[in-house]
Parts: structure tokens; C-alpha cells; sequence
């Protein structure tokens, strides 16, 4: 009944959540060279992995394409937060296109690596979901040398050229622990292999994870505000499903059902890092249409991480 879904109710808010730098700075790109040049403005495939961005910039004159094929010889192009393989650069190039490269830095840093250990004559390893944008542009860095693997179980069958030169590297917006797990099969069969300085999950998706761990468990129901598209969101609530919560995706408030909140006195609410803060704001807002709600946020760590614009967009 509408009484059963009706509070008092608490909603632990964890902390960090929702937009991450990179995902700033991938916007604030589009939005300024939207300002600086007119629409329309061409960006290769959604400039981060959430629909009401996409949207919202849509309406401002950005249009988003799969391929280069789609966007008129001359224009300017924007390329997305996730990056692209070195062979998207050079058609960019053979077309004329004017290239304005939002690539999360944390995402070049990998590509760096994948060129530097190849370059070493190591095989590759890397960790990551196959088909993702992210995961696409990293291979392209050198194919040849570079071997996806997606979770413990593939990395038995793995075929490399000498097991004393492997490398590994990971997705960005993996899960910590699974990909430790990851990490340790291939440390079995491979005592030799070499990594990252740090790791490659980054700052943003490692903190995402521990404050959404920080309030799992008391929680009856987690929410995490993301589209299905996003990596980063989809591993929040993995993460808590198997923390034993009931947890659900949602693109906006619109997304949940009474049903869920039934019997939910605590509820968890987080966002993945290509998630607006006003989207997490409309979901407390929503729960408090349906009964007396409690905010309680809990803050694991502060983040500070800001990355500078490139400078044909800086300026102005
Ligand atoms: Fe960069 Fe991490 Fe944000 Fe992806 S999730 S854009 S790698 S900071």
C-alpha cells in the first residue's frame, strides 16, 4: 500500500559522491567551447556516461556522434572523458577535424603506461570490461602487445610471449577488490609481473566505493544515482548488493518504485561520478514527499582534486 512506502525514514548520504574531476572538466569543455565557437559542436560519444548530462547539453547545441564518419570534414570535435585509441587521433587528423581532447588525465596516465611497458617488450595485461569506450582507447595504444582480461577465471588461459615480461594495468573505474583478486591470479602465474606506480582505479572510483562500504550494511535499501551505461555506478551497486543490501540503480528520482521503499527505514543513497549533485538532491527530495526524512551524510575523506582545462579552451 501507499502506507507501507510512507517514513519516518533516515537517509545516509555517503561522501564523495556524484561528479568527479575528470567528469568536470569534460563538461566544462563542451560548455565552453560551445561558448566560444557557436553550436553546433561535435562530440564523439557521450561525454560522460550520463544521460541527463547528454541531454542537457544537447539542448545547448552539442551534438554527439558514434564515429568520426558523422561529423562534416573542418568542424571541431569534441572527444569524450574516456579517451580514444590513437587511431581515432589520426582520422581525426586526415579529416581536418579542429580536435578538442576531454580526456580524463587519470585515463592519459594509463595510456602512458600501455606505451611504456609495451615499449619494454612486455605483454599487457589489461583489467577492464570488454566493449567500454575506456577500455577500447587504452588497447588502441598498442594492440599488438596488449591482452584484455575481465575477471580471475580468464587469467588461466592466458597466452603470453614470456611469462617474465607482463605488465598489468586496469580500467579506471573498476572494482578495488575484485581487481585485487584480479591482480593476485596474475601475480600466481606470473611472480615477475610488474604494474602500475599506483594504482589505476582512480581517486574518484576508490573513494565512490569506501563511503558507499561506510554505510552498506545499516542500510535496508541503497540508491545510486547513475545511468545504466556508467561503470563507475554500476560497481556501487554491486558493491553493496554484496555487502547483503537491496540495491538499485536509478537514472533520476523518477526511477523508484514504492515497492522498494517498503519496510526501508535506512536508506542509502550515493552517485556514480558521472552523476549531477541536483539528480541526488531530487531523490531526497522525493523520499521526503512520501514522509518525514532524517539527512544524515557521513564523509569518509574531502576531496580536492581539480584538472586544468587545455589550453585552446582556457582561454576566454
Ligand atoms: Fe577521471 Fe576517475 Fe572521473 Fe573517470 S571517474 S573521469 S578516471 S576522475
Amino acid at each position: 500500500s501507499c502506507l507501507s512506502a510512507a517514513g519516518p525514514r533516515t537517509v545516509l548520504l555517503a561522501a564523495p559522491r556524484s561528479f568527479c574531476a575528470g567528469v568536470e572538466r569534460a563538461i566544462e569543455i563542451v560548455e565552453k567551447v560551445l561558448d566560444q565557437r557557436g553550436a553546433p559542436v561535435y562530440v564523439r560519444k557521450q561525454i560522460v556516461h550520463n544521460s541527463h548530462v547528454v541531454r542537457g547539453l544537447e539542448e545547448r547545441g552539442a551534438v554527439f556522434v558514434d564515429e568520426l564518419d558523422e561529423v562534416p570534414g573542418g568542424a571541431t570535435v569534441v572527444f569524450s572523458a574516456h579517451g580514444v585509441s590513437p587511431a581515432v587521433h589520426a582520422e581525426a587528423a586526415r579529416k581536418g577535424l579542429d580536435v578538442i581532447d576531454a580526456t580524463c588525465p587519470l585515463v592519459t596516465k594509463v595510456h602512458a603506461e600501455a606505451r611504456r611497458f609495451a615499449a619494454r617488450g612486455d605483454t599487457v595485461v589489461l583489467i577492464g570490461h570488454e566493449g567500454h569506450e575506456e577500455v577500447e582507447g587504452t588497447l588502441g595504444e598498442a594492440p599488438a602487445s596488449t591482452v584484455l582480461v575481465q575477471n580471475a577465471d580468464e587469467v588461466a588461459g592466458l597466452e603470453v610471449e614470456d611469462p617474465e615480461r607482463v605488465s598489468y594495468l586496469t580500467q579506471t573505474t573498476l572494482a578495488v577488490d575484485e581487481t585485487a583478486e584480479v591482480v593476485d591470479a596474475l601475480r600466481e602465474r606470473f611472480p615477475a609481473l610488474r604494474g602500475p606506480v599506483s594504482d589505476d582505479i582512480c581517486y574518484a572510483t576508490t573513494n565512490r566505493q569506501h563511503a558507499l562500504s561506510a554505510i552498506a550494511e545499516e542500510s535496508d535499501l541503497v540508491l545510486v544515482v547513475g545511468s545504466g551505461n556508467s561503470s563507475n555506478s554500476a560497481r556501487l551497486v554491486e558493491l553493496a548488493r554484496r555487502a547483503g543490501t537491496e540495491a538499485h540503480l536509478i537514472d533520476d528520482a523518477g526511477d523508484i518504485e514504492a515497492g522498494w521503499l517498503a519496510g526501508a527505514r535506512v536508506v542509502g543513497l550515493t552517485a556514480g561520478a558521472s552523476a549531477p549533485p541536483r539528480l541526488v538532491s531530487a531523490v531526497i527530495a522525493a523520499l521526503g514527499g512520501l514522509g518525514p526524512v532524517t539527512v544524515t551524510e557521513r564523509e569518509i575523506t574531502r576531496e580536492t582534486v581539480h584538472f586544468a582545462l587545455p589550453p585552446a579552451v582556457a582561454r576566454g
